[in-house]
């Protein structure tokens, strides 16, 4: 069984890349999410970064989440158990651009929703602050 050494650049011709390949475009999905702006925003991010193995990462300025998950077909082989018909996501999908040999490098990733919170702390503007003049409220209680 071939394993995951081979180079793009050195692949024999008539070799397919996902041959020496474990799968990995079948073990995660990504959906494109809107650029967080916000206080509001950026708290939903941290929000889905609470449950678990799911990341955010950027590239070319798209944002994304990252669900990770082996889909149901893969071969203990790692081709596709449903080939002839599976999703046209799957056939449109190419060795082109894949991340056979991306390590996962994109423009920024957050693993943890600490780091989208220091993120966020880094690139909004301060929360305005209270001046010693301001009224402070406090919460009634109700006895
Ligand atoms: S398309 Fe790329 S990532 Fe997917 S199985 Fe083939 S080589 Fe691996
Ligand atoms: S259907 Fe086949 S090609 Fe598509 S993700 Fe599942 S195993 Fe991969």
């Amino acid at each position: 069984m071939p394993t995951e050494k081979m180079t793009r650049e050195n692949l024999p011709d008539g070799e397919v890349l996902c041959s020496y390949c474990n799968a990995r475009c079948c073990r995660y999905f990504a959906l494109q999410i809107d650029e967080p702006t916000t206080r509001h925003d950026f708290d939903n991010l941290r929000w889905y970064l609470l449950h678990g193995s799911f990341s955010v990462f950027v590239d070319d300025g798209a944002w994304y989440l990252m669900i990770p998950g082996d889909c149901k077909h893969i071969l203990p082989d790692n081709r596709c158990g449903i080939y002839e018909i599976r999703p046209q996501i799957c056939r449109d999908y190419t060795t082109d651009n894949c991340e056979y040999d991306n390590a996962g490098v994109y423009d920024q990733f957050f693993e943890t929703p600490e780091q989208i919170y220091e993120y966020s702390q880094a690139v909004l503007p301060a929360a305005p602050r209270r001046k010693a003049s301001d009224p402070i409220s406090l919460p009634v209680l109700n006895l």
